[in-house]
């Protein structure tokens, strides 16, 4: 022991406790071996982690003064002038252009050595020059992000470099570019309150600790014993705080595929279709079930579910989860993938085959913070431009007290609203189950598609047996009487297609449902593409507004 540490080749990980070999360690870019521990990075070697080799081009650096002539036990220029001489920054930031997965963006890095990551006047200014740099230059932004929060020696104008830093952002959303926040340990104070939580996606890199105030300032005010894992990256991520947590080595390439999957300008055309016999067909030989035999049909639980197609019939699907508020619904997906190798977002219910997913998932009922979800996703897919495409499967919306008492109708009367006013092609798709208000929030689409045999009705048959005879013995009957298949739907106009099902129905032949729904929805785009933003809601508008039936006086 007493040799290891005398040797300059050996580290002591913090987390552990064990001795690791330092090239060894830097080989995993400080990330310990033995215990996955992820040991802080300067903003050099931060950069170096999640840009491609030797493609980032430094800006030139900004520094800050001393405002209001601070001083505690030392003089705030001489603090200032320690640190620059230890890490060779003029101040905690640095940033530039890079390219990452061979596209370019806007990328800057906080460096936790200088001054504990604190932003005062520099780190500012330095997030909002890369914030207007993305602007002008109309790229991505990816900041990675450490601090402790805003710099006291700078008094109340480092406060203000929340505000400036919050404008930036914000200027960056209704541009229309993805910005990317990269939540590294430790982030706090005024830096998580401002730039750091706008990113249009959170990543927090595994273990990192995150919060407004710190824990020890929790502990102190409110004498209460903190939560086990409290303001860690996975805490937060289970209460919808943040898009996903990454390991440091996973870091470069989930940022690749999401700057691929949101870039429109640079994709591919649309390639032609794989073979002709994709296309929809009217299904003319195939037996007709009756309305009951097709909602058991919609109902099996071997039908396949909406990441089952998701993984079909498109390519590097990003899941994106939480609502930012307070949950992340496994019985909702969603995340840009591209389509024939265009971008898309995909939302959508999502059930499971086995009992244990179906659990998991609570059998595709959403709560609110699911609808909540959806609602982000398509609004973030209004702003970067990309065609919205919803997967519809679930018997409605999750009935209980925990979903009315934080909001069940505001939170799915919202989604209706938000989709309605999108400036992008809306495609919905009924694969399954879709009932009520719970299955509509994710279909106020441009165009409503059905799978042949999925459902969509207002209540389920059973229930309104319930109601109108007190037992669900009447369910068949109701099932024929609410007009609840594709036909009669396509009929009342309801739907605006009918996806054909290989026979035997989608739990047949996943992989010939997947190719028809392809199809469907390549060829719903593809009428789509030509309208603006206003002719799309527009259209919308118009397409909803001449549903229903009344008699005048
Ligand atoms: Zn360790």
């Amino acid at each position: 022991m007493a040799l290891a540490k005398d040797d300059g080749n050996w580290e002591l990980c913090q987390e552990c406790t064990a001795l690791v070999y330092r090239p060894r360690l830097l080989r995993s870019r400080r990330v310990c071996p033995e215990c996955g521990h992820h040991q802080r990075l300067t903003a050099e070697e931060r950069i170096d982690t999640v840009t491609d080799p030797g493609s980032f081009v430094p800006a030139p650096q900004v520094s800050g003064g001393d405002p209001l002539g601070f001083a505690d036990s030392r003089p705030y220029p001489e603090r200032l002038a320690e640190a620059r001489g230890r890490t060779g920054l003029r101040d905690a930031i640095l940033y530039g252009t890079a390219t990452i997965g061979g596209r370019r963006a806007v990328v800057a890095a906080m460096d936790f050595g200088f001054l504990g990551g604190s932003m005062g006047s520099a780190v500012g200014e330095t997030v909002t020059r890369a914030c207007e740099t993305a602007l002008r230059e109309r790229i991505p932004l990816v900041l990675a992000i450490t601090s402790g929060g805003a710099r006291m020696q700078e008094g109340a104008l480092s406060l203000m470099q929340m505000a400036k830093t919050a404008q930036a952002m914000r200027v960056l959303r209704e541009a229309g570019l993805l910005s990317v926040c990269v939540l590294t340990d430790p982030t706090f104070g005024g830096v998580t309150a401002s730039f750091a939580t706008l990113g249009d996606v959170l990543i927090a890199e595994r273990g990192a600790r995150i919060g407004f105030a710190g824990p020890r300032v929790i502990a102190a005010a409110t004498r209460e014993e903190l939560p086990r894992g409290f303001q860690t990256a996975e805490y937060l991520s289970e209460r919808g705080l943040l898009d996903r947590v990454e390991a440091r080595d996973g870091l470069r390439p989930l940022l690749a595929r999401l700057l691929a999957v949101t870039s429109v300008v640079e994709t591919a055309e649309v390639t032609a279709g794989e073979s002709p016999g994709e296309e929809p067909q009217q299904a003319s030989a195939q037996e007709e079930p009756t309305p009951y035999a097709t909602l058991r049909l919609a109902r099996d639980t071997r039908r396949p579910t909406a990441l089952d197609y998701i993984w079909q019939i498109c390519t590097d699907f990003v899941e994106l989860h939480g609502d930012r508020l307070e949950g992340d619904d496994p019985a909702v997906v969603g995340g840009p993938a591209l389509l024939d190798g265009r971008p898309v977002m995909i939302v959508a219910h999502q059930k499971g085959h086995t009992t244990d997913e179906l659990v998991t998932r609570n059998f595709g009922l959403a709560h609110p913070e699911g609808y909540r979800k959806a609602q982000r996703l398509m609004r973030l897919a209004g702003r970067l431009g990309l065609p919205v495409v919803t997967l519809v499967d679930t018997q409605g919306a999750a009935p209980g007290i925990r979903a009315e008492d934080r909001g069940q109708s505001w939170a799915i009367a919202e989604c209706l609203a938000a989709t309605s006013e999108l400036p992008v092609p809306v495609v919905s798709v009924l694969i399954g189950e879709g009932g009520s208000g719970g299955a509509l929030a994710l279909a106020v689409a441009n165009q409503v598609l059905m799978l042949r045999h999925a459902v969509y009705s207002v209540i389920s048959p059973e229930s309104c047996s319930t109601i109108l005879f007190g037992d669900p013995s009447h369910g068949p009957r109701m099932a024929a009487a609410l007009r609840i298949t594709a036909p009669d739907l396509l009929a009342l106009g309801v739907v605006d297609g009918i996806v054909p099902e290989p026979p035997g129905g989608a739990q047949a032949d996943p992989a010939a449902a997947a190719g028809h729904l392809k199809a469907a929805v390549r060829q719903a785009l593809r009428e789509l593409a030509g309208l603006s933003g206003d002719e799309l809601r527009k259209h919308r508008y118009e397409r909803f507004r001449v549903l229903g039936m009344i008699a005048d006086d």
